[in-house]
């Protein structure tokens, strides 16, 4: 019988983590026979709730809230909120699985969790969007607090969103703590945490093209999504001298042959993030750019791609189109994006993968960085903060290739992240005992 059967998001990231991290407890006398694979992955807490809220017509509406507080064996929990209508428990508690390993290997002392609600922003107005939050934040906030659980950002939260949840926790509290992350700048956010997760991935590609004696700089990059993660991909990768050819959303994808520079960029960004706009209307202002209703990026040819989206938003198909067109480098910005099918067929073709508890670590490491300067009551540069991520990035590659090189030389970035993850995590359990 297994286990949590009605829950495949869940299954499919335990899975991916059991088969590289299993045959290294079996050679490791240590972790062996301690069961320490199955109290990962039994959260220490799951939470629902009832989240009713008033629309502008004055109708009430009833979401369902939840927080999965994972493990905090080497930190608070730690890991964002998601808004949007599949949530359910399978998807969160495979986001918060996922973000155990990731804050370990950022090397910052963060546990793991996930939360959010069914409830859809699209289409709300501001006001709803607001009494939605702060409805959430009355249940929310007994479960939390800056040394507990700091929940953050996902897909549906962002910063008009943490804004609201920020305000009804601090006056239900009546204390001014670093709680959430992703924070306005004037009220205790962090340089760069917007740009951090898409910036990050890139930083992340940009080390695995480098041991291969490659760059970005005239590369051709598909990404997909065009939220947060994707465009900061977009505007990195670009910096970097790529061209970024693709951005999508769940409605569909452009094809723009000249390439996203800055100046598009900014339009879609004022199209996504002022407007609350689709990604078609991209094509309004670019009329040489290409709409494909309903598609996914990854028939465009490209030299590395980049999914931004959402998770099995690139099957086993997508991942044969791309290598068959020539594609060197994926690194996922979203959490597990890539169907496993698909991740098989770039190993097999030999091409750089990364995942996304290594690849997109940057904007919770970033957020972790936000907690220091908050605890310290301090504020670090553009650059400083910069700089840190960097690092971070970089320390995450090498650990990867730590655990994760084939004999044949062929890195296999899925098991270094997954051993990396776990070791520190591992290690902690150990020393903490049967709790
Ligand atoms: P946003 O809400 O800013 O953007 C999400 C993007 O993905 C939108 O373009 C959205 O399109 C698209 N999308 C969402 N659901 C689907 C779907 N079912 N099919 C196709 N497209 C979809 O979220 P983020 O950019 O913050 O998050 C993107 C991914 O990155 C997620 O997997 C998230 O977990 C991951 N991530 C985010 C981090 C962060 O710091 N923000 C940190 C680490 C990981 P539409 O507008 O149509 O919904």
């Amino acid at each position: 019988k297994v286990r949590n059967a009605h829950e495949p998001e869940f299954l499919q990231a335990v899975h991916e983590v059991a088969e590289t991290v299993l045959p290294y407890i079996a050679q490791h006398e240590i972790y062996n026979g301690k069961n320490i694979l199955l109290r990962m992955v039994e959260p220490e807490r799951a939470i629902m709730f009832r989240v009713p809220w008033v629309d502008d017509k004055g109708e009430i509406h009833v979401n369902r809230g939840y927080r999965i507080q994972m493990s905090s064996v080497i930190g608070p929990y730690k890991g964002g909120l998601r808004f949007h209508p599949t949530v359910n428990m399978s998807i969160l508690k495979f986001l918060a699985f996922e973000q155990v390993f990731k804050n370990s290997l950022t090397t910052l002392p963060m546990g793991g969790g996930k939360g959010g609600s069914d409830f859809d922003p699209k289409g709300k107005s501001d006001d709803e969007v607001m009494r939605f939050c702060h409805s959430f934040m009355t249940e929310l906030f007994r479960h939390i607090g800056p040394n507990t659980d700091v929940p953050a950002g996902d897909i549906g939260v962002g910063s008009r969103e943490i804004g609201f949840l920020f305000g009804m926790y601090r006056k239900i509290k009546n204390e001014f703590t670093g709680v959430l992350t992703g924070k306005g700048l004037s009220w205790g956010g962090s340089l760069i945490r917007p740009e951090a997760t898409g910036y990050g991935n890139v930083y992340f590609a940009q080390n695995m093209l480098e041991r291969k004696g490659d760059t970005f700089q005239g590369k051709t990059v598909t990404v997909s999504g065009s939220g947060n993660v994707a465009q900061y991909a977009t505007e990195k990768a670009t910096q970097l001298g790529a061209k970024v050819v693709s951005l999508s959303d769940s409605s569909g994808t452009i094809y723009d042959k000249d390439g996203i520079d800055a100046e598009k960029l900014a339009h879609v960004m004022f199209i996504k993030n002022v407007k609350r706009g689709r990604i078609s209307e991209y094509t309004e202002k670019y009329p040489s750019a290409e709409y494909y209703a309903g598609k996914t990026p990854w028939h465009i040819p490209c030299d590395i791609a980049l999914p931004c989206a959402t998770q099995n938003e690139l099957n086993e198909e997508d991942a044969k189109a791309l290598t068959k067109n020539g594609c060197i480098c994926v690194s996922e910005g979203a959490n597990m994006p890539c169907t496993p099918g698909a991740i098989l067929q770039f190993q097999h073709a030999k091409i750089l993968f990364a995942p996304g508890k290594a690849s997109n670590a940057g904007g919770v490491a970033t957020s972790g960085l936000e907690m220091a300067q908050n605890s310290l009551r301090y504020s670090w540069t553009r650059e400083e903060v910069d700089d840190k991520l960097k690092g971070i990035m970089k320390s995450i590659h090498n650990s990867c290739i730590d655990h994760g090189e084939d004999p044949d030389g062929y890195i296999n970035y899925v098991r270094g992240a997954n051993i990396a993850g776990f070791v520190k995590v591992a290690d902690a359990i150990l020393a903490q005992g049967v709790v």
